[in-house]
This record gives structure tokens, sequence and C-alpha cells, in this order.
């Protein structure tokens, strides 16, 4: 059983589901059909509302902890207050008396360097399914010496780790070190269950999971992959680590982040894969960058001596990892 009154594990939990919560809300109030396809304000003010509330929370439980997370309130200050006043606004239902300068300064909490003892906080992983109302997570963990220690992800559309569901109830996934994953609806209702990735060692019944968006991948690559392994069924399109919830779920077998053609020189942030991958290697799978490099959270904001990821349940890692090479070859 995971250890759930460690002061930090306790606070992960607490404020990724409240946190969570909070975000589903901004995503019912906001995102609406008549909603404009380049208008992101609703994932802006999620975002923010987020990452001023963890932030905030953090600091009053554990002062000395150091939070690197993906926003800062620069652009937020330098625009119109109406943006800010909304953001308030939702951050006020969790902390009352909440001001537009006390969320600014909160969000701004967020913007240390990573040191050998830090919290990583991805307040909206997967804006573009978030404005979908398709899968998106908030994702939080705690690393100490480069390795992932503490994982909460909070998944507003995915009932029971790996189903998608509009709206709810969503799950709260969360790991720690040898301690394995878990999940629990979002809303707390039900006893805590343990998440197993998939026994399958058939490579040509492997179940592949991938981004939406095509823009954050390599569809030629993805493609002759699957036919190296052999497998016929198109990969699983999904975005945020919510794939990771599926994977530790046991509804999917290998996860590819490959590097797209767009971007030959991109590196993971690390807090698009410090809570999943613990989640994943907790469940028991096994997650390595494409060469079968272990992921490094050493250096500083990225993945910086890691290319693209390659998650598993484990038994296809290998077969994964050499069907990678041949087609890169
Ligand atoms: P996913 O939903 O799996 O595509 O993951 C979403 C995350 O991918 C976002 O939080 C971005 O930080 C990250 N991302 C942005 N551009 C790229 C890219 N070119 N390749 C891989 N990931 C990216
Ligand atoms: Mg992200």
């Amino acid at each position: 059983m995971i250890d759930l009154n460690n002061p930090e594990l306790k606070f992960a939990v607490d404020a990724v589901r409240q946190a969570a919560s909070l975000a589903a809300r901004v995503q019912a109030e906001m995102v609406s059909p008549a909603l404009t396809k380049n208008d992101r304000s609703p994932v802006s003010v999620a975002d923010y509302v987020v990452q001023a509330l963890i932030a905030q929370q953090l600091e009053t439980a554990f002062p000395d902890t150091q939070l690197v997370g993906e926003e800062d309130a620069g652009v937020l200050r330098a625009a119109e207050t109406a943006t800010l006043e909304r953001v308030a606004g939702f951050v006020a239902t969790a902390i009352p008396a909440a001001t537009t300068a006390q969320v600014a300064d909160w969000i701004d909490l967020g913007t240390r360097q990573p040191s050998s003892r830090y919290w990583t906080l991805d307040p909206i992983d997967g804006t573009k399914g978030f404005l979908r109302r398709e899968q998106y997570a908030v994702a939080l963990a705690l690393i100490e010496e480069g390795q992932v220690q503490l994982a909460a992800l909070g998944c507003p559309n995915l009932a029971a780790a790996h189903e998608m569901q509009a709206g709810g109830p969503g799950s709260l996934v969360i790991a720690a070190r040898d301690q394995g994953a878990w999940f629990q609806p979002l809303q707390g209702k039900g006893a805590w269950q343990s998440l197993q990735v998939s026994p399958q060692s058939d490579r040509t019944r492997a179940r592949l999971l991938r981004s939406a968006e095509a823009a954050h991948t390599d569809l030629n690559a993805m493609d002759e992959i699957a036919q190296h392994l052999g497998v016929g069924a198109e990969p699983v399109r999904m975005d945020s680590q919510a794939k990771y919830a599926v994977l530790a779920a046991g509804e999917g077998e290998l996860l590819f982040r490959l590097i797209s053609p767009k971007m030959p020189d991109y590196k993971e942030k690390i807090w698009d894969q410090a809570a999943g991958s613990l989640i994943v290697e907790e469940a028991g799978g096994k997650i390595t960058d494409l060469d079968g490099k272990p992921l490094n959270f050493k250096h500083g904001r990225t993945l910086a001596e890691n290319r693209g990821v390659l998650a598993s349940n484990g038994h296809l890692h290998k077969a994964a990892l050499e069907a990678i090479r041949a087609v890169e070859a």
C-alpha cells in the first residue's frame, strides 16, 4: 500500500484534486461550442488558476521547497486586467480573499530553477485536449537528485484511469517510489485501487499510444514502427500525460513520443514527463528515451540528455527499441 500519511504525498493528492476540479470548472464555464478556433483564453485562465493555487498551497505547507512550473505571470501582468480578474475570481473559490496582485505573485512562485530537490508542475498538460473537451491533466511531481519520487496526475475527463468520459468523474492517479501506482475517482469517493500494466508480450497485439497532435510526433515513423512490430491497429491518439495513466492501467502497451521532423531538436520538458514516468514505472512498466537511456531530470527545465520517450508495459520494451532503431537506420 502507498503511505497516504506521508505529508508530501498527502499535499500532492489534495492540491491536485482541488486544482484539477477547478480546471474542470473553468472548462465547463469557458469552453463553449461558440469558442472561436484560435481563442486560447480558457486554457490560459485554467493554466494560471492551477499554478497560482498549487504554488500558494506549496509555499504555505512547505516554505523551503522550490517549484518549477510551466507558467509565469509576465504576460498576465501585461495583459488587460480582465484576464487577471477572471483568474483571481476562480482562485478565490478555493482561497477566499485572493487579490489579483497576490494571484500574480503566487504564479511567479513557480518560476524557480530545478535544484537537487524540487517540485515540477504542468498546470494544464494537453492544452489542445482541454480546448476540445478531451484529455488533459494537472501534473505534479517531486524530484530528488534527478529521480522522480512522488507523482500526482489529475485527469478530469478520464474515468477509471483509462476511459474517455467528458465531464467526469475523472481520475486522480498517484505514485510513490517503491510504493506502486494507484488511482481513485477525482472527487475522492471510493477506495484507492492499484494500477498494473498489461501482461501482453505478443508484439503484434500491442496497443500503441501517441499524441493527438500530429505536430508533436512523426507520423511516418509511427506507421513504420507499427509495421515493423506487425501491429495492424491504428495507434490511439490522446493528449497529455493521461496516456501514461492508460498505460499504467493496462489499457495500452506502448507509448511513443517520436521526434517531429518539424522540430528535430525538440527536448522534452520535465513537467511533461515527471509525473507520468513514475506512474508507469510503479505500475510495473518501463520508460526510457528512444535510445533506451533512462530519463534524466538533472538537466534543468528539459530532459536535455534524452531524445524523445518510449514507455511500455516492460515486456515489449526491447522489441519497441529494436523497431525504432530499424526504422531510424
Ligand atoms: P501531447 O499531448 O502528448 O502531445 O503532449 C503535450 C505536450 O507536448 C505539451 O505540454 C508540450 O509541452 C509538448 N510539446 C510541444 N511541442 C512538442 C513537440 N514538437 N514534440 C513533442 N512534444 C511537444
Ligand atoms: Mg504539457
